[in-house]
């Protein structure tokens, strides 16, 4: 079979085709990178009903060639007119629009595969930890940075609000690493896929839920109660202690499971 290189290449001539920066257009080159994620992504739909999946940014078809060869439903947005134009005249189903703007409650996916334009990375997993869509699995590509703040533990530097919403909504694996080279133009950085599992979770308002930790992570260096509303000071002193935590922690300091106890503790009513 022809090399990711050589399909790239044809592609690109093709379609008269040069990289967009703003775009984040580092295409795959890497058949190992690649195999990884159309392995991970198998394994995703082996275990959902209808077989529905979604690309962002199929870009010139690295792992789109592969995954249109999967009995799937596939779809792909791609926000590059030239791009969506190439495989719309392919007949595969495919809306021109920006990701995130897109009006995602039409999108019938279980599964969201992408090798990411960095520039929306994190909104994308936040928006879709948090929207509760019909997604139960993502297999995504992320700047390593990311992938790690992503994976971080409690009281580790990394460890902030995409942790903490990320861990709080998916189990989450590493499926490989990638580097500059696995890319054409490489990027400056390393990259990393990670496999994201849809977890069960007892929080019905996900979008207070996503405000209060962004809240509590407001200012890092501030101690908790200081980040959030005054009116609930007392009510954090007792949760605090009642943790065996000190009054003085910082929102680094709790794990994602903590978080949540404190989301009830402040909001009896979304725990009934
Ligand atoms: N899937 C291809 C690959 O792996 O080689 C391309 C990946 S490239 C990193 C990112 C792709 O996402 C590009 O095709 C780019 O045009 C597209 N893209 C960039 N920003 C987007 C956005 N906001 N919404 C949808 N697609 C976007």
């Amino acid at each position: 079979m022809e090399s990711a290189k050589d399909r790239l290449q044809k592609r690109a001539n093709e379609l008269q085709h040069e990289a967009r920066k703003s775009l984040g257009q580092n295409f795959l080159v890497s058949d190992h990178v690649i195999n990884k994620i159309l392995e991970a992504t198998q394994a995703c739909l082996a275990e959902v009903e209808k077989k529905s999946l979604i690309e962002i940014g199929p870009g010139l078809g690295a792992i789109t060639d592969l995954l249109l060869k999967l009995e799937t439903h596939y779809q792909a947005i791609e926000l590059d007119y030239n791009l969506f134009s190439y495989w719309k005249n392919q007949n595969v189903s495919i809306i021109h629009a920006d990701a995130l703007q897109a009006d995602w409650s039409d999108i019938d996916a279980e599964l969201l595969v992408s090798n990411l334009p960095y520039q929306i990375s994190s909104s994308i997993v936040i928006e879709k930890s948090v929207y509760p869509y019909t997604l139960k699995f993502m297999v995504l590509m992320f700047q390593k940075e990311v992938a790690q703040r992503i994976r971080a533990a409690c009281k580790t530097e990394n460890y902030g609000m995409l942790s903490v919403v990320s861990q709080e909504f998916w189990a989450i694996e590493t499926v490989c690493d990638a580097g500059p080279r696995d890319f054409s133009p490489p990027p400056k950085v390393a990259s990393r896929v990670l496999k994201f599992s849809r977890k069960e979770s007892a929080i019905k308002n996900r979008k207070k839920y996503l405000q209060f930790v962004k809240s509590c992570f407001q200012q890092r260096r501030r101690i908790l109660k200081s980040n959030l509303p005054s009116v609930h000071a007392e009510q954090v002193t007792q949760w605090l202690v009642g943790e065996k935590l000190s009054e003085k922690a910082r929102a680094e300091e709790l794990t994602p499971d903590q978080f949540k106890k404190l989301y009830f503790h402040l909001n009896p009513s979304e725990n009934t």
